[in-house]
């Protein structure tokens, strides 16, 4: 039954490439009958999510993913069975987005002195009406055939280190939590094992988060499908006595082994998210 949830999911409302009815049918095609759409710093694409998931007879629940930053590193956190009119959690949104377009500009400068011009315009059509990622700057790069591949584009010029490489400090972690709160929602710490934390700096980042109210964290996700990881994660949950919640984190439909719903299943012992009363009763 759990693997029929999918609780991360990303539509063109920020950098995937579906968009959210497409998303909806897809993952009610692969047997999805309960799906979070977790667009990057806006919740656009729950409306038209939701009736394309009324239409298809699953479940769909109103969620996004946060950019924040904490002790000078960058973390997601993923807000689920958010109330998307919450005006303070869109006016927090509102602000992360302004952020982005000012590293957008920032990104397509740096591409431009290093010989690459119409870096931001070519991004910024990719991206139509949602705010422009590095990723829509990665797929720019391998079209113009500066890379062979999205990957080497963040390697060799996108990445905070590299040539166009543009931090941002994005909102703190703890607001992100309060705001995802407010807004009657359930505050997890995505994808944990993306940041290349040592143990030490797990245990600071999850004491934080449970510290700010932080609630659940993903064990099972589509990009890390080894069984090892989810034994690594469920650990910390464990230790820090957080629900256990699972994604695919999917954007699009070239990966043949990422896939919207297929996960590996999360230990018996755990709580899962979809156990928290504000996602019992979040349905739409
Ligand atoms: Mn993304
Ligand atoms: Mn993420
Ligand atoms: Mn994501």
């Amino acid at each position: 039954m759990s693997a029929s949830i999918d609780l991360h999911s990303h539509s063109t409302a920020s950098d995937g490439r579906l968009r959210p009815a497409a998303l909806v049918a897809r993952a009610a095609a692969q047997g999805v009958t309960t799906l979070a759409l977790t667009d990057h710093d806006t919740t656009a694409g729950v409306p038209e999510a939701a009736a394309a998931a009324r239409e298809a007879g699953i479940r769909l629940v109103p969620g996004v993913e946060i950019s924040t930053t904490w002790a000078r590193r960058d973390f997601h956190i993923v807000g689920l069975g958010v109330d998307t009119d919450h005006s303070g959690l869109q006016a927090a949104l509102a602000e992360i987005r302004a952020l982005r377009g000012q590293r957008a500009r920032a990104i397509g400068d740096k591409l431009a002195r290093h010989g690459m011009p119409g870096a931001h315009a070519g991004a910024s059509a990719l991206a139509g009406d949602a705010a422009v990622t590095r990723s829509h700057y990665a797929s720019w790069l391998v079209a113009q055939g500066h890379v062979d591949t999205p990957n080497e584009a963040f390697h060799k010029w996108l990445r905070k280190s590299k040539p166009a490489g543009v931090s941002v400090r994005w909102l703190d972690m703890g607001e992100a939590v309060a705001r995802i709160r407010e807004a009657g929602g359930v505050a997890v710490l995505a994808h944990p094992l993306a940041y290349k934390l040592t143990g030490a700096w797990m245990r600071r980042v999850l004491g934080a988060f449970r510290e700010a109210g932080g609630e659940a964290m993903e064990v099972a996700c589509g990009t890390r499908p080894q069984s090892v990881d989810v034994a690594r994660l469920a650990e910390w949950a464990r230790r820090y006595q957080l629900l256990a919640s699972q994604g695919s984190d999917f954007h699009h439909p070239d990966n043949p082994w990422l896939e919207l719903g297929r996960l590996p299943p999360l230990p018996q012992d755990l709580t899962p998210v979809w156990n928290h009363p504000s996602l019992c009763n979040a349905a739409s």
